[in-house]
């Protein structure tokens, strides 16, 4: 059973202004909003979102990294340490604005780059900087997870977890069962949306191929947060906006 104390709404894929989709979420009960943030001074940070937040009484627990590439990190030199200390800069920045658990890609795109001793090393070093100030790395599996499965393999800490990201797992690895079961004691979070196994569509739940009836089947005691990462297509008003908002709650429950 999932509450909606659970449920988590992002700035996915509209541009909606932040307080009026704040009135929304609240006026659903719903409590938690998500969106990305970085150090990296070309990504545009939105911190008056957390302030909005505040004022408007909802949550910000989940947050998301963003890199432009997520390669860099696996590759010795310095543009994979920058990387790395500025994962490390966002950390603290997230966990002053109160995010219990970031969520990251350990790899970018069909990735070929080889896991590599720096790589890990970097990771540990990420993970370990997580324990020292509290707060939850869940990594999300993406097209290929070879770097994600070393990471597990290699790295043992309570704070390394992971997102299960349902449309990602629906459309590459096709078995999200499997996915589940497999590392169902580290699935701290979820992305949810949909897709027809074609593209990366980040539908709405009940637009595409994968059954979330399959999903809300899987014992999930362990899933704190469901984050729901469709986007609204063709969605032009807050009316229309409210309604997608109340769909997908209707659907997970
Ligand atoms: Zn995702």
């Amino acid at each position: 059973m999932i509450t909606k104390s659970q449920i988590v709404f992002s700035n996915f894929g509209h541009n909606f202004d932040i307080a009026d989709i704040y009135k929304i979420l609240k006026s659903n009960g719903i409590q938690n909003f998500s969106f990305t943030y970085s150090v990296e001074p070309s990504v545009k940070n939105r911190p008056e979102f957390f302030k909005l937040a505040k004022q408007h009484n909802i949550k910000i627990d989940v947050m998301h990294l963003h890199l432009f590439d997520w390669n860099n990190i696996w590759c010795d030199g310095i543009d994979g340490d920058h990387d790395c200390d500025n994962i490390i800069k966002t950390l603290n920045e997230l966990r002053k604005f109160g995010v219990k658990i970031a969520v990251m890609h350990a790899s970018k795109g069909f990735s070929n780059s080889p896991i590599t001793e720096i790589g890990i090393h970097r990771f540990k070093r990420i993970i370990q900087h997580c324990e020292k100030i509290d707060i939850i790395l869940a990594i999300e599996n993406v097209q290929q997870n070879v770097h994600m499965e070393q990471i597990f393999t290699t790295i043992k800490s309570p704070n390394l977890k992971m997102c299960l990201d349902v449309g990602h797992a629906h459309l590459h690895t096709r078995d999200v069962r499997e996915l589940f079961q497999r590392h169902r004691d580290k699935i701290i979070v979820t992305h949810l949306h949909n897709n027809y196994g074609e593209n990366d569509d980040h539908n709405p739940l009940d637009n595409g191929t994968y059954n979330f009836d399959e999903f809300l089947s899987f014992d999930l005691k362990n899933v704190q947060y469901f984050v729901i990462e469709s986007v609204p297509h063709g969605i032009t008003t807050l009316n229309e906006y409210n309604e997608f908002v109340a769909q997908t709650i209707k659907l997970l429950q």
